[in-house]
């Protein structure tokens, strides 16, 4: 199981389940509920008592950490089941709770990116969201879950969850080589990413 090459800083954590048991076919995108740096978010992870991780993370400025293999389970959404199949991704917030926890336009592009990337190499064939939470587990019909499914978070946050369906849309025309819908003007892969993962 390969990790993602537009990763540019890895700080793996020890709170994680190795290896995952069960093949990836689910996304669950959360906040962090602050502006860390990828750095200060790998930092948080690297505590053994905070018990908590995530696959990759996102910063305000589109860089991408990645603080468990994608081999592994991290420790993300409360729920074990969930987190077994589904990449985890943590996303900066460029503004606090009364904006429902906004991302920037570098990091929802690097979010695209990311999920696109993960869906190749795992062999996702799109996403799919519907915003029910009756059908977890059923990947045929939805692949994206959120946090406050499992536990009484706000995580995604009002923003980034009604974002969904606009993220599932921008990452299966990347997939579709952009034949679909372009994803916004802007779209392009943020500088400076490096391939650091063998
Ligand atoms: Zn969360």
């Amino acid at each position: 199981m390969s990790n993602s090459p537009l990763v540019s800083h890895v700080h793996i954590s020890p709170n994680r389940t190795s290896p995952r048991t069960h093949a990836i076919d689910t996304v669950t995108v959360h906040c962090m509920a602050g502006n860390l740096s990828v750095e200060a978010c790998g930092n948080g992870f690297a505590s053994p008592a905070r018990k908590a991780s995530s696959n990759y993370g996102i910063g305000s400025d589109g860089r991408i950490g990645m603080y468990v293999e994608e081999k592994d389970r991290s420790w993300c959404s409360s729920s074990a089941a969930n987190d077994h199949r589904a990449v985890t991704i943590e996303v900066a917030n460029d503004g606090g709770a009364e904006t429902g926890w906004h991302v920037s336009d570098a990091a929802y592009r690097s979010l695209v990116l990311l999920l696109a990337d993960i869906c190749r190499r795992n062999g996702i064939p799109e996403l799919r969201w519907r915003g029910d939470s009756s059908l977890i587990g059923q990947v045929g019909k939805q692949n994206m879950t959120v946090h406050r499914w499992f536990a009484r978070k706000a995580c995604p946050g009002d923003y980034l969850y009604g974002l969904h369906g606009q993220i599932a849309e921008d990452v299966n025309s990347e997939l579709s080589g952009g034949k679909r819908k372009k994803p916004g003007p802007e779209q392009k892969k943020p500088a400076g990413f490096r391939c650091i993962i063998t």
